[in-house]
């Protein structure tokens, strides 16, 4: 996984920084990883995810390697925005699951001079851009795009491959239904 190191840390303003990878890619330990490094030198750090990922424990964000900081949980974007009032970082994760107030949200957060950190699935089982990743991704500074390595040949994977047949668009809390592919191996089910 690459580092993120800007030549700079930008002074007296926010930014915005998006991880964005399929599942198994390490997007949600990469956003741990700049959270705790952001909290041993004391910055005031606030989590959140949406309400819909309760995958393993309610009140942290968790990455399949099992590595947690505590999180808080949301209804809807405009709610991090009561929350965050203090925070100097803001990490979000699984942003795929908000709506598009969460665009004006992050740049709202950026623009009162606050670093946000935003991770996310880019596009669905189907390799269909996932809103509204697409959209965070325009507007961040920093982008850091993970990948997985693909399960049936090896190469690096940016897919996420279904191995059921569902018509939903998100299998919440089935991770053992998915794997990583690589655009060669990856099929859509039906
Ligand atoms: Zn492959």
């Amino acid at each position: 996984m690459m580092d993120f190191q800007p030549h700079s840390t930008p002074r007296d303003t926010g930014w915005i920084e998006v991880i964005a990878g399929c599942m198994f890619s390490g997007k949600t330990e990469e956003l741990i990883r700049r959270l705790r490094r952001a909290k041993i030198a004391k910055q005031n750090v606030k989590i959140f995810k949406p309400k819909i990922d309760i995958r393993y424990s309610n009140g942290d964000i968790v990455s399949h390697s099992e590595q947690s900081l505590p999180s808080i949980l949301v209804e809807n974007a405009k709610e991090i925005l009561d929350h965050a009032e203090t925070a100097q970082v803001v990490g979000i994760d699984e942003a795929q699951f908000f709506n598009n107030d969460i665009i004006d949200v992050c740049n709202t957060l950026a623009n009162q001079g606050k670093r946000v950190i935003v991770a996310g699935l880019d596009q669905d089982y189907r390799g269909v851009p996932f809103e509204p990743m697409p959209q965070l991704l325009a507007i961040a500074e920093y982008i850091t795009k993970t990948l997985a390595i693909c399960v049936t040949c090896g190469n690096p994977a940016d897919k996420t491959q279904r191995k059921v047949v569902s018509a939903e668009r998100v299998l919440v809390g089935a991770s053992d239904s998915y794997e990583a592919r690589c655009r060669k191996c990856h099929y859509i089910p039906e």
